[in-house]
């Protein structure tokens, strides 16, 4: 008979006893890391179970232990602030990482960003994110790499492993079933234990068994009653005991609500600190025997196994945190441009290429339309915790104005916006505002005491700002301390312009010495919207070209805010649509093709909320469709990290998903549309022809705060494919510049019996004029009629690569477990004696080849 563990691991692994090595092994000078903990105290010990701060752990001196600094990821490692002072890399987003179908390209990033992140004196980053992608209005889903468990599990793998090679620690994310952020704090989802198991477990336990995460972050939410950080059954019965996790589980940020329930469910570590449920009230729960000391001595020791394997035992001092990361600053280098670039390019998604349209010939062209708000101001990351405060930004306007001449001289590069689409005024062009005291492009910030003694001050470049920690005494949440922001703002056109100040507080705008605005903002219901979307006053100004304004921004925070204190500063053109509208359709209809860029806005996909509809903002489908009536060489690039509806998708000649790029994301799109590289994404999400098609949409837990997960299994392509609804592009699907022919299957396991793998080859040939890259899928189908259960599931999937005429050979190897089901009577994976076939082909609704698997 197959045992329940078989399928996950990969061949020449032994168990799944990842993290063993919390437990036993010496510590670096040679100490069992039981003898460290019995040095201390239990006032020591509790001490330690907490945050020092918001990104720090405890030290202690006394083991030689330092703090660990930790920063959120996933698309970047931002450090422990957001500070343009100290950039980090942008990458882009998860749900493009996905659409990669490329583990080991993954890898490679991954292992450049934990390079990236260790210079800058990070130990754990609080990534990946490995949630599902339930609905398509989940607000973080472009934070999630697919809809499917099995594709997130293998990118999630190679993630975690890529980063961990770097020194970094991983956190998975966020554990479990924090799929959507409607009452995240709250929600209870209900969810059928097959369900767990077979879809939202998945990719935990992958990365658990087979990339050794270090730590596991128990999310915000409730799974069938329990809060997720109170949940013994998940974190103590599933996490540690079934797959015999060995690292750490934090708690999401301020998730751990009590003393004793997250503390006997085997919670290691409790964050932000130093305030927390913890403290002197879990030793006083240990004094009263509530909670034994054991407990508390088998989470120092989780902890200590993390700062053994980061190196912060090798260290003495509790400061020696802070030097270490001064000492790196020097030396922090981001992800090599190069591979960011050729990742950025193999995420893209060629959706549709009617006519072969792409790639564009410069030879032929004299003049190309570039157009959309996110050619000019692109969306190039998903807002919340992953926010990271990039180095530099390539858009599509800069790359394809500098690359077109560069490629034919005579040609010419026409930029129009066409429409605006965003809703808290965005910063002003680079350079054109002024520190006023250093004469430097920014602003000069005063941190101002109540009786108006300036505490401190300082230049920023930025003008949308974000602290955690390290604001003076006296200016954070209920104090009566403001910030003051000065800025001289030169004016590039003449006319209204919008000012907007951003914060959760009171805001007066000045300009030239007059109060032009002044108001309080609303308390959002979720602190981390103190940051990404912060309340804002706006005034309108007549301004003239090259005639400076003198600026200033009092910002003083709420009595009764909480999280992140954020502020902002926003000045562009009041622009009517149609006017920007005719702009764009008359530089289309000159032009030999038009590229528009429509997508998300800044606000539309972020952490602490919920798309509240599938639709591009603002008059952008409008835009689409105009140009597309006058130019027929139309190329819509959306810049989404999750699907958006495309009314107008047959009226264009091509359509490439961008995703939320990150910030190479007009060099990588000026490679794809010249033909450099390939787009060589794969859709790691079903789009919708419809919101109604979508099996899962809503995300609104009812009155009592319940979130049913009605659908069972039967999200994404599965939801589409039991329903019978065709959606516009399927999971899987994207075209490359070439062709190929799936010619061959074959079976490569003799005797194939249940509960073995089973490896599979493949022959396709390329069929087109180019070399070129295709993403070889396999899905397990079983015979139809069984209610509830998918017609077919994602099984294993390659790359096969060839020049043109010559054939390829992919060996895709499906895990026995995914033949396997959650017999919940049972509680254990049972192999169903069913015949099964394995479909291959480009995508989860084109599979020209199959093989059936006899059931045995
Ligand atoms: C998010 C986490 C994040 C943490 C720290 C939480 O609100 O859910 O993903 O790592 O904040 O920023």
């Amino acid at each position: 008979m197959p045992t329940p563990d078989e399928g996950l691991i990969p061949p020449g692994r032994a168990t799944g006893r990842a993290g063993a090595q919390t437990n036993t092994a010496p510590a670096g000078g040679g100490t069992d890391l039981a003898d460290l903990v019995a040095k201390l105290t239990l006032h020591e010990k509790v001490l330690l179970l907490t945050g020092a701060d918001s990104w720090s752990t405890q030290g202690a001196d006394l083991l030689g232990l330092r703090p660990m600094i930790m920063s959120d990821g996933p698309a970047g490692a931002r450090g422990v602030t957001l500070d343009e002072r100290e950039p980090s890399t942008s990458l882009p987003c998860p749900s493009a990482l996905g659409a990669t179908w490329d583990p080991a390209l993954i890898n490679e990033l991954a292992a450049a960003l934990g390079a990236e992140a260790r210079a800058k004196g990070i130990d754990v980053l609080l990534g990946p994110t490995i949630n599902l992608m339930r609905s398509p209005l989940g607000g973080r889903g472009f934070e999630c790499f697919a809809e499917d468990p099995v594709l997130t599990a293998r990118i999630a793998v190679s993630y975690v492993r890529g980063l961990q090679s770097a020194g970094v620690a991983a956190t998975v994310k966020h554990f479990v079933c924090n799929d959507s952020e409607t009452q995240r704090w709250s929600y209870d989802a209900r969810v059928a234990e097959q369900v767990l198991r077979e879809l939202y477990l998945m990719p935990f336990e992958a990365c658990v068994k087979e990339a050794d995460a270090a730590l596991v972050m128990a999310a915000y939410n409730m799974v069938n009653g329990t809060p997720m950080t109170e949940n013994a059954r998940m974190l103590k019965g599933v996490l540690k005991g079934e797959w015999a996790f060995g690292g750490v589980i934090t708690s999401d940020w301020h998730a751990a609500r009590s003393t004793t329930a997250t503390a006997l469910a085997t919670l290691d570590l409790s964050m932000p600190g130093p305030d927390g449920p913890w403290g002197e009230r879990l030793a006083q729960a240990v004094a009263d025997g509530i909670v034994t000391e054991d407990v508390l001595d088998d989470k120092i020791i989780r902890l200590l196994g993390l700062a053994r394997r980061v190196g912060a035992l090798d260290r003495f001092g509790a400061d020696a945190a802070p030097a270490y990361r001064a000492a790196q600053t020097d030396r922090v280098r981001g992800v090599d441009p190069a591979l960011l670039r050729r990742a950025t390019a193999a995420s893209f998604v060629l959706l549709r290429n009617q006519n072969d349209v792409l790639p564009l010939r410069a030879d032929t062209m004299s003049r190309l339309a570039v157009l959309g708000p996110g050619a000019i101001r692109p969306t190039i990351q998903g807002g919340g915790s992953a926010v990271v405060a990039p180095s530099a930004v390539s858009t599509p306007a800069e790359a394809l104005t500098a690359r077109l001449p560069g490629l034919n001289e005579s040609a010419g590069v026409t930029v129009a916006e066409g429409c605006q689409i965003w809703s808290t005024v965005p910063a002003p062009p680079a350079g054109s505002l002024r520190d006023p005291v250093t004469g430097q492009p920014g602003v000069h910030l005063e941190f101002v005491a109540a009786d108006g003694t300036v505490l401190r001050t300082e230049h920023r470049a930025a003008t949308t700002l974000a602290w955690w920690d390290g604001v003076p005494p006296g200016i954070g949440w209920g104090e009566s301390g403001s910030i003051v922001m000065h800025a001289t703002f030169l004016p590039d056109w003449s006319g209204l312009h919008v000012i907007g100040a951003a914060g959760v507080g009171h805001l007066t705008i000045t300009a030239s010495g007059e109060v032009v605005a002044d108001l309080a903002t609303a308390v959002p219901h979720d602190p981390v919207e103190a940051m990404t979307r912060p309340g804002q006053v706006r005034a309108g100004l007549e301004l003239q070209k090259g005639r400076e304004v003198a600026l200033k921004v009092t910002f003083r925070p709420a009595a009764d805010g909480e999280g992140p204190l954020g502020m902002r500063l926003g000045i562009e053109r009041a622009v009517d649509d149609e006017t920007a509208l005719v702009a764009a359709v008359a530089a289309a209809r000159d032009a030999d093709a038009a590229i528009v860029v429509v997508g998300s806005a800044e606000l539309t996909e972020s952490e602490g909320f919920d798309r509240t509809s599938l639709r591009l903002p603002g008059r952008q489908d409008e835009l689409v469709s105009r140009v597309a009536a006058v130019n027929q060489r139309t190329i819509v690039v959306v810049n989404s990290g999750m699907p958006a509806l495309m009314p107008w998708a047959n009226e264009v000649a091509a359509i490439i998903q961008a995703w939320l790029p990150g910030q190479a994301m007009g060099e990588a799109l000026a490679d794809v549309l010249f033909g450099d590289a390939e787009p060589g994404g794969r859709l790691p999400v079903t789009l919708p022809a419809a919101e109604a098609d979508c099996p899962v949409l809503d995300t609104s837990p009812d009155k009592g705060g319940v979130l049913e997960y009605r659908e069972d299994l039967l999200i994404g392509y599965r939801g589409y494919d039991a329903n019978g609804i065709k959606p516009l592009f399927p999971f899987g699907h994207g075209l490359g510049y070439t062709s190929w022919d799936y010619e061959l299957v074959g079976a490569l396991t003799a005797d194939y019996r249940p509960g073995q793998d089973l490896a599979v080859r493949v022959v396709v040939r390329n069929v087109g004029s180019r070399h070129g890259r295709e993403v070889i899928q396999a899905y397990l189908a079983r015979p139809p009629g069984e209610p509830g259960r998918p017609v077919r599931v994602l099984a294993a999937f390659g790359i096969a690569s060839a020049a043109p005429g010559q054939r390829s050979e992919v060996v895709l190897r499906i895990p026995a477990r995914l033949f396997a089901r959650w017999d919940i009577r049972q509680g254990r994976w049972t192999w169903p004696a069913l015949p099964s076939t394995v479909q291959i082909g480009p995508s989860s609704r084109d599979l020209p080849l199959s093989l059936p698997v006899p059931a045995t």
